[in-house]
């Protein structure tokens, strides 16, 4: 029998990060993932500290954004390569009022200060850009490559004998008092992170998770653009040698993983609003967001049976969540510090 302190289950951006966390900690685990349609491998990994929509701060903003530099951080230094790439995000103004409250907020909003610049005309000099009122610049934004950090950190874990390719067997699961018995594996705790697929799990389906599904393509185009996440009706963010990331749909009626053609024309409309150059669709890709009703991640142990732990709810923010949450539930699993009650999984133990 093998003995390890946690056994984590999926790795997308929240397995990956807990990962980390027990790397940092000289902590004994495995990881179990079935590559099955993750999120985060075809997530744009963008991180925004505002919501473009309303001009309004996300929660929590200030200690994701510093979080997310250092863990991610963690990844470059380990895997030896770059996946954090800081860039600004340009929002298109759609008329003279969101001008001025973006104007009006950049300089008062004591939550939007840091973030919001009042600069308005940094898109002028690209012609193929459509923006005749101007754009705002969001700071301390960027993007991380989670693609290619997941690839890279699965190989470091089968490297290091810490990774099993497999569907997780719930058959094969036997719990006594304070472990959890996997297969050949004995483990103080199982941490499920498996995304939408939570809803497939016996001990936490009943949690209020709501799966948003998306597309998104990759284009190609000789235009010039700003090394920048572009918004206008979609966005557009650079990928590198010529090709750029289009996004992305949100359906919560037809929450599947297959690529639509509606959507891909969605995406090429809502591109051309304000790109006025040729361009060529050369991928598209579908996946599920994991959402809670409340907007908040779930963390935390299962009410019954307190060796298993969930991490989920990652929503349409998981680049920036996934660290900080991380560290709230490491807290709480090793040294008995309470979990941040918005997030905690408690709220929703009626549900059990
Ligand atoms: C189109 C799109 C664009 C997005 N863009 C952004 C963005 O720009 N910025 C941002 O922050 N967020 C973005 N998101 C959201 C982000 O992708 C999610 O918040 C995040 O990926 C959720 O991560 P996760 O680790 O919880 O789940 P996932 O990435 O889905 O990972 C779960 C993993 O668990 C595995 N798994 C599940 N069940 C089992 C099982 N029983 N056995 C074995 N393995 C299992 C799966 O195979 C998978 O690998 C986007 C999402 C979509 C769909």
């Amino acid at each position: 029998m093998k003995k390890v302190e946690y056994i984590i289950v999926g790795q997308g951006v929240a397995g990956s990060c807990m990962a980390m966390k027990l790397l940092q900690e000289n902590k004994s685990f495995v990881v179990i993932d079935n590559h099955f349609h993750k999120a985060s491998a075809i997530a744009a990994g963008i991180f925004n500290p505002v919501v473009l929509k309303r001009f309004s701060i996300v929660w929590n903003a200030t200690k994701q954004i510093q979080r997310l530099q250092e863990v991610f951080g963690q990844f470059e230094k380990l895997l030896n390569k770059k996946y954090i790439y800081n860039f600004p995000v340009y929002r298109i103004f759609n008329d003279e009022q969101e001008k001025k409250t973006w104007i009006k907020k950049a300089t008062t909003h004591p939550d939007l200060i840091d973030y919001l610049s009042t600069e308005t005309e940094q898109l002028n000099s690209y012609s193929s850009i459509k923006n005749p009122i101007g754009s705002g610049e969001v700071l301390h934004t960027g993007r991380v490559d989670l693609t290619n950090l997941l690839i890279d950190f699965k190989n470091y874990l089968v490297e290091k004998n810490s990774f099993i390719d497999e569907t997780f067997d719930f058959s094969e699961l036997k719990l006594d008092d304070n472990q959890a018995i996997y297969k050949n594996i004995e483990a103080d705790k199982i941490i499920f992170a498996e995304g939408f697929n939570i809803l497939n799990n016996p001990y936490f389906k009943n949690l209020p998770v709501i799966g948003v599904k998306g597309e998104v393509l990759k284009i190609e185009t000789n235009a010039k653009l700003p090394e920048a996440v572009v918004k206008g009706k979609e966005f557009l963010m650079p990928l590198g040698e010529n090709q750029y990331f289009v996004g992305a749909t949100y359906d919560r009626d037809n929450v599947n993983y297959e690529n639509t053609e509606e959507a891909k024309q969605y995406l090429i409309d809502g591109v051309q609003n304000f790109f006025e150059d040729n361009f060529e669709v050369v991928e598209q890709h579908a996946s599920i967001r994991p959402t809670v009703v409340d907007r908040r991640p779930i963390i935390g142990a299962h009410p019954t049976y307190q060796q298993l732990i969930c991490l989920n709810g990652m929503g349409t923010r998981g680049t920036m969540l996934a660290p900080v949450m991380v560290d709230d539930l490491y807290n709480f699993l090793e040294n008995q510090q309470p979990i941040d009650k918005e997030a905690n999984i408690e709220r929703f133990y009626d549900k059990f």
